[in-house]
């Protein structure tokens, strides 16, 4: 294979939602399984929907999710600029060179009359297209005479500058995951390529970037598919050679009910965004990934494997290792579903493969908040307690705040089950069995507590439940032994005598 060049284009219109994060991210494995270029394009001629700081939170976003790009806004490169806005000039000769070579027209519809149109078309519950079916009764250069569209053009009469399809065309799009889709020229409506204003549309300028970018596959997803044939058709017009297409299959809900949508995040409570956003106008902050705390790697695994598979059953994987498994035959082309409880379990497998010298760096600094001293031996210790146990980093106190305080209530469903009149009198027992054991060996204390509850023909799991109760609070947690080599058999005679007194009030 020839060298890809491959872009991601968003438009900066809001925060970036992990589809479009997805859709980079796929690009990216593309350029770089091929030794291909992956290049950063910002789409903004849609000036009605700018919204400041977006594109400035796109870079940040793949800066903190450790994807680079080769070429972009952000780091230039020979096909610059690549923001659209600033490319604004070179638009207009292209719509001229389709108006020359009659794949284009004038249109001076005035808004409102195409609404009254659409409208009409509603009420009998039709849809208004300007398309070859429509487009000889209404206001363009195809109906009105050279002259006249002279004189609109000299007084400067708003228009705009349309695609117009060849009738009743079979346009093939070839898409790489989902084969050919075949769509009638006749069902489509001739797009807006060019505005009076000196902007060039989406589709318009989307095509002579693609082409002067010397893009060779187009990666994204599903809903730009509608506008497939349209673009196929400008390459034609134009003489080009088109890119490959492929286009991604949908990000669903968790319950696969339509597309994956912030408000579900909301309701959920997950982010659909790689980093917080501040909303400029309205005020409204959404959450992030990075803010949640989620390990960027954990991120870009998870959201890969949302639509591709490597086939092979792997889940956990680099970044390199999913460039070298990566090929767009896998990618799936049915909606994939988004797993909440599967993302944690992502982050989680990614805390797991941290040292434990990192994640307790995270938590001395969470224990100064709380003005909790301890050494950084103990500290690691805390670690490889609780590490098992956590999603997030922010777990790791509430798996391990009973190493720290007492507990703040004992879970009552397990006293009812478990506390009995002689429980009390069973945990002093114990306690005065930790207290000979000098020094104190976590293996021996285990055994000889074990002993004396099996001397004593007492019930093991009630009796050891007990004990977790009085220092946990609750029927969880890491091995009781270590537990209580971590508090210390002082503290550990005082959590028992402590909870015998309190339950006994309960
Ligand atoms: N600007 C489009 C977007 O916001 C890009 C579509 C494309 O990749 O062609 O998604």
């Amino acid at each position: 294979m020839i060298k890809p060049r491959v872009r991601f284009a968003p438009s900066p219109t809001g925060p970036l939602h992990i589809g479009g994060v997805r859709t980079a991210l796929y690009n990216y494995l593309f350029a770089k399984k091929h030794g291909g270029t992956f290049i950063l394009r910002i789409e903004d001629t849609d000036q009605t929907r700018f919204v400041p700081g977006a594109e400035a939170y796109i870079v940040e976003a793949f800066k903190w999710l450790n994807i680079e790009f080769d070429e972009g806004v952000h780091v230039g490169g020979a096909c610059g600029p690549y923001k659209q806005s600033e490319r604004k000039a070179m638009y207009k000769q292209y719509a001229v060179q389709l108006l020359e070579s009659g794949w284009a027209y004038y249109a001076f519809d005035s808004a409102e009359s195409l609404d009254m149109l659409r409208k009409a078309a509603e009420a009998e519950k039709k849809n208004f297209q300007y398309d070859v079916h429509s487009r000889l009764s209404l206001c363009n250069s195809l109906t009105l005479g050279a002259e006249e569209v002279s004189a609109k053009l000299a007084a400067d009469e708003p228009y705009v500058i349309r695609f117009k399809f060849p009738e009743n065309r079979d346009i093939t799009v070839r898409d790489l995951i989902r084969g050919d889709v075949i769509v009638n020229s006749n069902t489509l409506d001739d797009k807006v390529l060019y505005k009076s204003d000196g902007m060039p549309t989406y589709h318009l300028a989307n095509i002579v970037d693609d082409h002067t970018m010397d893009i060779t596959h187009v990666i994204r997803g599903e809903e730009w598919l509608p506008s497939a044939p349209l673009h196929v058709m400008l390459y034609h017009a134009f003489g080009w050679e088109a890119p490959q297409f492929a286009h991604l299959p949908l990000l669903l809900k968790p319950d696969g009910n339509g597309k994956l949508s912030k408000r579900d995040g909301d309701r959920l409570g997950f982010p659909v965004f790689p980093l917080e956003w501040h909303d400029p106008k309205s005020g409204e902050v959404s959450v992030g990934y990075r803010e949640t705390g989620y390990v960027p790697q954990a991120v870009v695994n998870m959201l890969a494997l949302l639509g591709w598979n490597p086939g092979n059953g792997q889940e956990v994987m680099t970044i390199e290792e999913m460039t070298a498994l990566f090929s767009i035959e896998k990618i799936n082309k049915s909606g994939a579903k988004f797993d909440p409880e599967k993302a944690k379990w992502f982050n989680h497998k990614y805390l797991q493969m941290m040292s434990n010298e990192l994640l307790a760096h995270a938590f001395a600094m969470q224990l100064a908040e709380k003005n909790i001293n301890e050494s950084e031996e103990r500290i690691l210790k805390v670690i490889s307690l609780v590490k098992e146990r956590i999603n997030f980093t922010k777990d790791i106190w509430e798996q391990s705040a009973f190493l720290f305080e007492p507990p703040q209530q004992y879970d009552e469903q397990v006293i009812k089950k478990r506390w009995k009149s002689d429980t009390p009198e069973h945990l002093q027992a114990i306690a005065a069995i930790l207290t000979e054991e000098k020094p104190f060996c976590k293996e021996h204390a285990h055994n000889r507590t074990v002993a004396w509850i099996q001397d004593n023909a007492l019930n093991m799991g009630q009796i050891m439940n007990c004990l977790r109760i009085a220092l946990v609070g609750a029927a969880k947690g890491p091995d009781l032994f270590e537990i209580i080599d971590f508090l210390g058999v002082e503290e550990v005679t005082r959590r028992i005598k402590r909870a015998i007194s309190i339950i006994a009030l309960s």
